[in-house]
């Protein structure tokens, strides 16, 4: 359940404040946030967990501005971050390093050494060399570093193949049968201290099995570490868990957390999920307004002042969002492309869809663009980034403010002409 819905007039609201209103005061394209939803997708996550020890670790790429960051925190949530960028964040926003895990194949020294300074939960390791840069680098800091590494359990998400984490062929993780071998190599490492076991398989998943079958996974290698001496703590299940975008029927995080719950019998360790889309994606929309229909001898095309600069998944991935209008129209519909302004030809929100006939200065809502919208939007065509609106109730704040053609620039400069 979510909080975008039609009033008595028709009109699109989020919560109880009307979206053509926030249009007018703040421009388009925007990002719009229901605070009442994020709340509701974070009980969602979390009741189900109530009995077990557990940290749910928000995975901050899918959505990391400040202000819904620091709802997080005071909801007890930690974070998952993938760069320094996203540490520096999490801590700015109040989230404590206690609750921050640190995930992706590409950490820099710098970055190793922030996150060991900062004192975090763990790092999930990915390569054989990561393991050795963060043993060297806390040493050269007096430190010992926490770790867990990410095991490859080689199971198919049955999701997109971008967004698949967990197989043979990525590049993430350690295949599970050398997990072993690094292990035993990380428990010689003087400056390591293993605090844990991961794994992540992939995002926008529909269905239990694959993640039940990665616990199963798992569990053996648990058993042979244990049987190696090792004592651990966490069992660090990763995020993934799909929504609803179209027709999908993913399972609610209480069938989920129970069947969970079920597969980690008797494993006493403490659980850490890394949940993202599954607590943001359905919380927001993006708000764009048409500018031109264009019509020609194949096609209907729907031109708003948003594209792939602002919400790059359909041209990424393909991905299906939902498109609103503002203002309900029960009149006779046609088939339509929506595309943005950018000059490629991937540049589109949505391809051959049913919808009401549109015309120049209408407002729609892209729907589910509560993750992974904003954090991968770019300046590409040298387009302002967009602000994020945040609502709470009948109330509505400004927390990401559009964009302008000063900051477009700021920090470039231009060498002095040499002849
Ligand atoms: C992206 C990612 C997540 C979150 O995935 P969702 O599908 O948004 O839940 C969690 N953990 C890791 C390591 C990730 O890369």
């Amino acid at each position: 359940m979510h909080d975008f819905i039609y009033d008595k007039e028709g009109r699109l609201c989020c919560a109880d404040v009307e979206l053509e209103k926030v249009a007018a005061e703040v421009g388009t394209p925007f990002y719009c946030y229901s605070l009442g939803t994020l709340k509701r997708h974070i009980q969602a996550f979390e009741e189900p967990l109530e009995g077990i020890e557990h940290q749910t670790c928000f995975a901050m790429k899918a959505n990391s501005n400040l202000a819904i960051l620091a709802f997080m925190a005071k909801k007890g949530l930690g974070a998952d971050v993938v760069s320094g960028g996203e540490l520096y964040r999490a801590l700015k926003a109040g989230i404590p390093a206690s609750k921050i895990v640190y995930s992706g194949v590409g950490k820099t020294t710098a970055e190793i050494d922030m996150a060991i300074g900062e004192g975090i939960m763990m790092f999930n390791i990915e390569s054989e060399q990561e393991l050795e840069v963060i043993d060297e680098r806390a040493g050269a800091l007096g430190k010992k570093a926490p770790i867990s590494i990410r095991v490859n359990p080689d199971v198919d998400p049955q999701t997109h193949p971008y967004i698949s984490t967990g197989m043979k062929d990525n590049k993430f993780g350690i295949d599970i049968e050398a997990s072993t071998r690094q292990y035993l190599r990380a428990r010689q490492m003087k400056n390591i201290e293993i605090v844990g076991i991961d794994c992540h398989i992939g995002s926008q998943l529909t269905d239990i099995s694959p993640f039940i079958d990665a616990v199963d996974r798992l569990r053996a290698l648990i058993s042979t570490l244990r049987a190696a001496g090792m004592n651990f703590r966490y069992l660090d299940l990763g995020g993934g868990l799909g929504i609803t975008y179209s027709t999908e029927h993913p399972p609610h995080p209480r069938e989920y957390g129970a069947a969970i719950i079920e597969a980690v019998k008797g494993l006493d360790l403490k659980l850490i999920f890394e949940p993202g889309r599954v607590i943001v994606g359905n919380a927001g929309i993006l708000v764009t307004r048409v500018l031109y229909r264009k019509e020609t001898p194949n096609k209907t095309f729907i031109i708003v002042d948003a594209g792939m600069s602002e919400l790059i998944r359909p041209a990424l991935y393909h991905a299906f969002h939902d498109i609103k209008p503002l203002s309900l129209k029960h009149g006779p519909t046609e088939k339509a492309d929506v595309v943005g302004p950018i000059c490629e030809s991937s540049d589109f929100l949505a391809k051959d869809r049913d919808l009401p006939v549109l015309s120049r200065g209408d407002l729609i809502a892209v729907m589910s663009a509560g993750a992974y919208g904003f954090t991968m939007a770019s300046n590409y065509n040298s387009r302002p980034k967009p602000p994020e609106v945040l609502v709470d109730g009948s109330r509505y704040s400004v927390v990401i403010r559009r964009q302008s053609y000063e900051d477009l620039v700021s920090g470039e400069s231009i060498p002095e002409a040499r002849g």
